[in-house]
């Protein structure tokens, strides 16, 4: 299936999660068997052709993706996950949301010193959420150089933050 095959399958719920606001639920796409095998096919093309050895993905819609895209490699996966999940010795880092602010933590033994890291997600918009994970990895010691994603918002400018960060973006439509 071809990128704008795959993007006819995303929902558009108007006014979630707040009035004036288009989300973009990927839960029709994931439940559509041959798009979800096609997203993660392009998907993890990109990942090859990055360079990295392995994925890390962001809680939770991150998961679902990067997961499938460090399978299909033979990659490990790293999650970065929301506060208070992680058992063990965590760093974290706190960020802003247009409406209050979140965290995201990361078990930083799961990073080898140097090593280059793919960041995924399901959908970047401002950017924040995709930039916070980078400097979390970044800080655990890994090189950030790509960021996969399903979904650009181009109007609300991430990816050019990313690209300011020395994140080269990537996404399979907008
Ligand atoms: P940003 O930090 O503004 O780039 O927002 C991206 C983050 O918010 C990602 O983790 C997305 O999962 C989530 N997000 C924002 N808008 C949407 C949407 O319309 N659909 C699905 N996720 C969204």
């Amino acid at each position: 299936m071809t990128p704008g095959e795959l993007k006819a399958l995303i929902r558009t719920v108007p006014d979630f999660p707040a009035p004036g606001i288009a989300f973009r639920d990927i839960t029709t796409l994931i439940a559509h068997g041959p798009g979800f095998a096609a997203t993660i096919d392009h998907m993890a093309e990109a990942a090859r052709l990055s360079g990295a050895v392995a994925v890390a993905g962001i809680e939770a819609r991150g998961f679902l993706f990067g997961a499938a895209i460090a399978a299909r490699l033979g990659l490990g996966f790293v999650p970065l996950r929301k506060a208070g999940k992680l058992p063990v010795a965590t760093l974290g880092i706190d960020y802003a949301l247009e409406y209050g602010s979140a965290r995201l933590e990361l078990d930083p033994t799961l990073v080898d010193p140097g090593e280059p890291i793919l960041l995924v997600d399901d959908l970047i918009a401002t950017g924040g959420t995709a930039l916070a994970g980078a400097e979390l990895l970044r800080q655990a010691g890994a090189r950030v150089d790509h960021a996969l994603f399903v979904i650009d918002l181009p109007d609300l400018g991430g990816a050019g933050k990313l690209r300011a960060a020395g994140i080269a973006p990537w996404a399979l439509f907008d």
